[in-house]
């Protein structure tokens, strides 16, 4: 299983589905992508192959940013709804998730008792929990490190907000989680493997952190909000 991420100046389809191709050793029962265009946000996600999945594409989505998933079923059955990305219920926001979300139930008895879920994913409480706490007043990036702070588990995630299209909010606790940095281009993968066809120069995320990855820019912040400096490193390794 494993997640990827793309935002740049280029078809973002195409480059997080060759990143999820390459990402296919890992181990995989469904796989999804989210493109985001101006028209918003569209999710593909299919049971099975990648190649299904791309099948399944629209051959003239473009948009220039957007998430990709394959899923190693942890919560819920291997099946094309509980396939990634996941949408909160206004669908403002689109997560993808590898890890396991051990206090979920908890978590939805006590924020999210009146909002019926799509899904029998532990992952879907995340999405939901960020929507909660946006609607409450909080910006994006206020709810998704509320929302990571209250999780007991491992996870890689990747979030979309519907309202500010050049933005991936991205986190990581005990599953592995690279940003890999190029000129006007940012991406996000598992393993720098799936996206050394843009870039060979990566950040490491540590345990408990997040990075806001626009074009220009990606920031890595602890889950309270703070800003830390991190180092980038030349992946030695062959596309
Ligand atoms: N626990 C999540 C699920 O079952 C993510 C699994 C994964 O790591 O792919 O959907």
């Amino acid at each position: 299983c494993g997640i990827v991420g793309y935002v740049g100046t280029e078809d973002a389809k195409e480059i997080l589905l060759k990143g999820l191709e390459k990402l296919e050793y890992r181990g995989y029962d469904s796989a999804g992508i989210a493109i985001v265009n101006d028209e918003g946000v569209h999710v593909y996600k299919e049971k099975g192959r990648i190649a299904t999945l791309r099948e399944s594409v629209d051959q003239s989505e473009s948009g220039l940013i957007g998430i990709g998933h394959t899923r190693w079923a942890t919560h819920g059955v291997p099946s094309q709804v509980n396939a990634h990305p996941h949408q909160s219920t206004n669908k403002r926001y689109t997560i993808v998730h590898n890890g396991v979300i051990e206090n979920y139930e908890q978590l939805r008895r006590e924020y999210l008792e009146d909002v019926e879920l799509a899904s029998d994913t532990d992952t879907e409480i995340i999405v939901q929990l960020v929507e909660r706490f946006a609607r409450e007043g909080m910006s994006t990036e206020e709810s998704f490190r509320k929302a990571l702070s209250l999780l007991k588990g491992s996870y890689a995630t990747a979030l979309l907000d519907n309202e500010d299209k050049e933005t991936i909010y991205v986190g990581k606790n005990k599953s592995p989680l690279l940003v890999g940095l190029s000129d006007g281009v940012n991406v996000v993968a598992s393993d720098a493997m799936a996206m050394l066809q843009v870039t060979n120069e990566y950040m490491e995320l540590m345990d408990k952190e997040i990075v806001i990855v626009s074009r220009e820019e990606a920031t890595i912040k602890t889950l309270d909000g703070k800003v830390v400096n991190r180092e980038s490193y030349i992946a030695e390794l062959d596309a």
